[in-house]
C-alpha cells in the first residue's frame, strides 16, 4: 500500500519557487532516499511534507494514508503518524537523554514506552542522565531519532542523518535506521548527500535536481548507473 504520495508538489519561499512538481511515493514499511546536490530542494521537500510556516506550498498534493496533508498544521501531521528529524536535530541541550525522550512521549498521542525506544539505542541506555549538550554529534543524532521513534510514527522523515559524523558512527546509525525500519515496520524517507550511506540503507532512491525528480531507481540500478551518479550527484 502507498503510505505517502507526493504528487506535482510545488513549493518555495519569498525569495522564489524551489520545487517545480515533485512526485514521490513511499510504500508502507519502505526505506527510501531522496538524493541530490546542494540546493536541489531536498530539505524543502521534507519541510513541505512535515508542515509549518516554511516553505509555502504552491501546488500539488501530499497524500498520507489516503488523506490530504497539505494545509494541515505540523502537530496534526505528527499526530497522523509522521515524525520529522530535521538536519539540526533539535534535542533539548539542557535536558537529559531520558527527559528528551519523555518530552517526545508526552507530546505524542499514541507513544511507545521509553524502554521499547531505548532497546534500539544501547549507547543511549548507558547514558540516561547525560545532558544532550554534553553528547557527541552521533549521540545527539541517535537521541533525535529516539525522540522521533517515541512518537510511534508510521513514517519517519530524516534530513541528512549522517551529516558531519565519523564513518564508524555513520555505520552505526545506518544499522539503527535499518533495524527500526525492519522491526518496527516504520517507513523512512531520508534526505542525503552521502550517496554511499543512502545506498547502504535504502531500497529505492529518488534523485532531485533543480526542484524536479529526474530519476527514480532501485539500489541496484543506482549502483550500476554511473552516468546518473556523475550527472546528478557528482560521485
Ligand atoms: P542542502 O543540502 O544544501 O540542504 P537541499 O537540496 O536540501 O540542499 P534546500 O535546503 O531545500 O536544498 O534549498 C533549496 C533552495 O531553497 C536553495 O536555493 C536555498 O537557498 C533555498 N532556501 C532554503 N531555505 C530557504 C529559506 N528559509 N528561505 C529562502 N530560501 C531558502
Amino acid at each position: 500500500m502507498t503510505l505517502l504520495s507526493v504528487s506535482g508538489l510545488e513549493a518555495g519561499y519569498e525569495t522564489g519557487q524551489v520545487l517545480f512538481g515533485v512526485d514521490i511515493d513511499v510504500e508502507d514499511g519502505e526505506l527510501v532516499s531522496l538524493l541530490g546536490r546542494n540546493g536541489a530542494g531536498k530539505t524543502t521537500t521534507l519541510r513541505a511534507i512535515a508542515g509549518g510556516t516554511e516553505p509555502t506550498v504552491l501546488g500539488g498534493t501530499i497524500g498520507f494514508d489516503g488523506q490530504e496533508l497539505s494545509g494541515s498544521a505540523p502537530y496534526e501531521i505528527a499526530s497522523r503518524g509522521i515524525s520529522f528529524v530535521p538536519e539540526e536535530r533539535r534535542c533539548f541541550p539542557r535536558l537529559s537523554v531520558v527527559e528528551n525522550i519523555r518530552l517526545a512521549i508526552n507530546h505524542a498521542e499514541n507513544p511507545k514506552d521509553i524502554e521499547t525506544v531505548l532497546e534500539f539505542f544501547p549507547e543511549l541506555s548507558e547514558m540516561r542522565e547525560k545532558h544532550a549538550k554534553n553528547m557527541s554529534g552521533g549521540e545527539q543524532q541517535m537521541l533525535a531519532i529516539a525522540r522521533a521513534l517515541a512518537a510511534n510514527p508510521r513514517l519517519m522523515l530524516l534530513d541528512e542523518p549522517f551529516e558531519g559524523l565519523a564513518p564508524y558512527i555513520v555505520r552505526r546509525i545506518e544499522d539503527i535506521i535499518a533495524e527500526i525500519n525492519d522491526q518496527q515496520e516504520i517507513a523512512v524517507l531520508l534526505v542525503e548527500q552521502n550517496v554511499a550511506a543512502a545506498v547502504a540503507v535504502a531500497d529505492y532512491h529518488y534523485i532531485l535536481a533543480e526542484g524536479r525528480i529526474v530519476e527514480s531507481v532501485s539500489t541496484a540500478q543506482l549502483r550500476a548507473n554511473e552516468e546518473v551518479r556523475q550527472r546528478y550527484l557528482g560521485v
